[in-house]
């Protein structure tokens, strides 16, 4: 069977058609820019090895970008299909829907329910409403499935759950702590699994344009720094994560409009807002490097809040055995990972200098054989879990 994921965030596409359940990958595809007139185009048959690259062209929507990687999907020279009715089922990693938290078919009920959450998550259930409404078109065969971020999360205790206010809130509007980024940390929960076996408590940090951190034990999310929305929990690039509520009435007060201060939580915050330089760890990186103080504030900020959660977890679940680092800036920035981890000595957490620096792509681990706490790079990802989870979806749909 043919499953194909899609993976719709604010600007860009990834694409992946999985065999299942064998998963082996047939072709992967990622267009950057989407919306522009300098879009950047990727495909790759992954059983000729064939690469396709247009580092500029034109790609006005998702439509532009779904049609582009479908006729090359179909192509007879790169294809991996010969008609888009081998496809059985396209995997989402959609965000937030009111009321369906784990994998769902994409019913009207369920987009009219995603709908409802757009305030909760604007930069990504308004991109995957438009994307899911193009698949439905394009291949009107297959079963659209949407595995919800929020899906792994089912299993943190209520009481973590829930924020101290008016229970009605909860009750009425479906007020609480969500969590995201289930497929992420359900694939380091899995890999953890598979590495050293069920009984594991694990920190999972998940650092990229978003950012979160998840305890897991015995592979199940029992703490998530995300809450009700994708703006709360650990510093982001560019989102503010945690802060004090009191901050939106007291600016309304002073005569900012909410337009404003919405954009500057969402857009203008995290590490791009202290440092004032970009919402790129790199080139903040570089400018701290050059004396830039306030970058070098961001980078502590970030790493502090980071830490926090960290020690928060680590006191829940009463030790640690596995801390991973996963995404983007999980994955490459040698600084951050030294910085965390350099105050966390304390909990026997000793990282090895030689092997935090050296790049590869594969997991790994790089601590020193005697820390106490196992240190881990996993590279991220986020499609398999949509693969599996759809796969399975689909053949108890036919029980
Ligand atoms: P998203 O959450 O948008 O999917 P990614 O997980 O791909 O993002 O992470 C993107 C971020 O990773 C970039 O914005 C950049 O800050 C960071 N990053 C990538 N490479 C490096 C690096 N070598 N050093 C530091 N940060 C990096």
């Amino acid at each position: 069977m043919k499953v194909l994921v899609s993976n719709v965030g604010s600007t860009s596409l990834k694409f992946k058609i999985y065999k299942m359940p064998e998963e082996t990958v047939l072709c992967e595809s990622k267009v950057e820019r989407v919306g522009s007139e300098q879009a950047i185009y990727h495909y790759k048959n992954l059983q000729t090895g064939e690469k396709l690259f247009v580092p500029s062209c034109s790609v006005k929507d998702y439509s532009a970008g779904i049609q582009m990687f479908l006729r090359d999907c179909l192509s007879e020279k790169n294809g991996v299909l010969k008609d888009v009715s081998e496809v059985a089922a396209v995997g989402f990693k959609t965000v937030v829907a009111k009321g369906f938290y784990g994998v769902h078919e994409l019913t009207e009920e369920v987009l009219q329910a995603m709908r409802e959450y757009l305030l909760v998550a604007p930069a990504h259930n308004g991109p995957y409403l438009e994307a899911i409404q193009w698949f439905r078109e394009l291949i009107p065969s297959a079963k659209m499935v949407g595995v919800f971020e929020t899906a792994f999360h089912e299993t943190v205790p209520q009481e973590r759950q829930l924020y101290p206010i008016p229970y009605e809130w909860y009750e009425t509007y479906g007020i609480k702590r969500m969590g995201y980024h289930g497929a992420s940390h359900g694939y380091v929960a899995k890999t953890m699994e598979e590495m050293f076996g069920k009984e594991q408590r694990t920190i999972s940090c998940h650092l990229g344009g978003s950012c979160s951190i998840c305890a897991i034990v015995d592979g199940k999310s029992t703490d998530i720094s995300f809450g009700f929305s994708p703006q709360s929990g650990v510093m982001h690039a560019n989102r503010a994560g945690d802060m004090d509520p009191y901050i939106i009435p007291f600016l309304l007060d002073c005569g900012m409009p909410l337009e404003e201060i919405m954009s500057g939580l969402a857009k203008n915050g995290g590490l791009k807002g202290i440092s004032g330089v970009s919402n790129d760890l790199r080139e903040i990186e570089e400018s701290r490097k050059k004396g830039n103080a306030r970058a070098g504030l961001a980078v502590r900020a970030f790493v502090h809040s980071i830490v926090h959660y960290i020690g928060a977890y680590y006191a829940e679940m009463g030790g640690l055995d596995n801390l991973v680092f996963t995404g983007g800036i999980g994955e490459n920035s040698v600084e951050v990972r030294k910085e965390v981890c350099d105050t966390l000595l304390h909990m026997g957490i000793e990282i090895d200098a030689s092997q935090n620096e050296c790049y590869n792509k594969a997991n790994r681990i790089i601590s020193m054989p005697g820390s106490k706490v196992r240190v881990l790079v996993i590279p991220a990802n986020e499609e398999i879990g949509i693969a599996r989870n759809t796969y399975q979806f689909i053949n108890k749909c036919k029980d």
